[in-house]
């Protein structure tokens, strides 16, 4: 007896003479073509023929397929215009997540890109002369009343103000910097290859646990440029230590006639312990111990964009403004209208808790994310059961960036386990969490995923994608 044939069975097969002509889905598809133009549908148009005759050819495409082509089609284009970068739901416990974009705009700086982006305006036009104008003109006094500066600018990002700062004060001569402060920070930026791609000759002092005054001192010579401290952000050493302050170096530096850099890394602009948070290093108080010039980033703990901030003397920021690289790493003015905004802000300092994302994020009580964890455990344990259970639990948020790597604050979020012998790995419930339109990061912790709930202000973002994830899951 013959076998069945299976276009019986299953439906009728393709064969490639049955795919239509490229102009043929073109026409079934004039919609597209209107809204996307013929380039791109075009070009999508082929791939997929191409693709349904590799399959008819291999006797696995239906007939049935063909009629949906237009359907497919538009699916794929508008999967092109998709941009690749959208946003997702952190729920890593890590408030300012560098792989997730780092600080969060207020929305008095997202209304300022909007209004400005799509506007000539005033960036390097100075409104009162009718001349031409310097960005920096638009900041500077804001940013020196906020730290107590006498000059200040602004670059790409804080690694470009350091290697600036280095290069217009040190390029050519001896950068002194202790041992304990030699840093790496995100894996391509060691202070090492910063001072020779500022063409600064590195000198090492003290140890990596201990570096005293008379170590910076017996380092200064007629070839030294600078004296350079960095901020040890993303660790801490502990035990039999020993560090010199900016205040205690600054006499021993100027006595020489050396400028004192220092490079804070994240630097808030105001006492974080006002709000029960660890205090973190302000630049006001750098420059008051007596640094030339201090660096700090734009998107760490000052809640902004992407920037690098360089307050201090006039004379240090003014050699660093007149440094022909300051031209390549100079701020952009989408990110240099948020960050204006975003510095406004801090002119009200009460309102800040409310007005900075970030602020807001880091202060959230533990009691109001627990009630939202005791809230949601139920609805998520609802569309992952039975193959996963749930349960809320407290945690320990981190503040990120590598800023203050060795506190925690207390949080809350929900506990997820895969249940034995329900055939779901937790990797795929992590898997299909990342899968979601606004995809889902949280933590793995050995056999548990933790959704730390600190910076889902909306749960919506969540609640509204369950139904997708059951699906996904079943
Ligand atoms: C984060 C950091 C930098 C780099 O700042 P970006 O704004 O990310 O370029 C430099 N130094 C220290 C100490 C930092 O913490």
């Amino acid at each position: 007896m013959n076998a069945p044939d299976e276009s019986v069975v299953h439906g009728s097969k393709a064969s490639p003479k049955d795919l239509p002509a490229l102009d043929r889905v073109l026409r079934d598809c004039a919609g597209v073509v209107a809204e996307h133009g013929h380039t791109l549908v075009a070009r999508e148009a082929r791939a997929l023929l191409d693709g349904l005759r590799a399959r008819a050819i291999a006797g696995e495409l239906m007939l049935a397929e063909l009629a949906l082509l237009p359907q497919a089609l538009a699916a794929r284009v508008a999967a092109r215009m998709q941009p690749a970068m959208r946003p997702v739901v952190n729920l890593t416990g890590t408030v300012i997540h560098t792989n997730l974009g780092r600080a969060l705009l207020a929305d008095a700086a997202l209304h300022q890109v909007l209004a400005l982006m799509g506007s000539p305006n005033n960036l390097e036009y100075d409104l009162a002369s009718g001349s031409r104008g310097d960005r920096d003109d638009l900041i500077e006094d804001l940013l020196c009343e906020l730290t107590g500066a006498e000059a200040a600018t602004v670059v790409n990002n804080n690694a470009a103000a350091v290697l600036l700062g280095i290069a217009a004060l040190a390029g050519g001569r001896e950068a002194i910097v202790s041992r304990g402060e030699l840093v790496e920070i995100g894996g391509a930026f060691r202070m090492p290859d910063v001072m020779s791609a500022a063409g600064a000759t590195l000198v090492e002092v003290g140890t990596t646990n201990r570096t005293h005054p008379r170590d910076y001192a017996g380092a200064i010579s007629p070839r030294t440029g600078l004296i350079v401290k960095v901020h040890t952000s993303n660790y801490a050493v502990q035990g039999f230590t020993a560090s010199v302050d900016e205040a205690t170096l600054a006499p021993i530096a100027h006595a020489a006639g050396v400028p004192l850099m220092t490079d804070l890394g994240s630097g808030a602009l105001v006492d974080l312990s006002t709000w029960g948070l660890p205090a973190e290093p302000l630049p006001q108080a750098m420059l008051a111990a007596g640094c030339d010039v201090v660096t700090f980033s734009g998107d760490k703990l000052l809640g902004g964009p992407q920037a690098g901030l360089i307050v201090g003397s006039k004379a240090a920021v003014g050699r660093i403004r007149k440094f022909p690289m300051k031209r390549a790493l100079r701020l952009s003015k989408l990110p240099f209208a948020a960050l204006e905004a975003t510095l406004r802000l801090y002119l009200r300092p009460e309102r800040l808790v409310q007005d900075l994302p970030t602020l807001r994020l880091l202060t959230r009580p533990q009691a109001q994310i627990q009630a939202l964890a005791a809230q949601l455990a139920p609805v998520v344990a609802a569309a992952v059961q039975p193959r996963f259970s749930v349960e809320p639990v407290a945690l320990q948020s981190q503040i990120g960036s590598g800023s203050l790597p060795v506190e925690r604050l207390p949080s809350a979020g929900l506990a997820l386990r895969a249940v034995d012998g329900r055939g779901r790995t937790l990797e795929a419930l992590v898997t299909a969490l990342r899968a979601l339109p606004r995809p889902v990061i949280g933590r793995l912790n050995d056999d548990r995923l933790l959704l730390d709930l600190r910076c889902l202000e909306d749960p919506a973002q969540l609640t509204s994608q369950l139904p997708a994830l059951t699906e996904s899951l079943t």
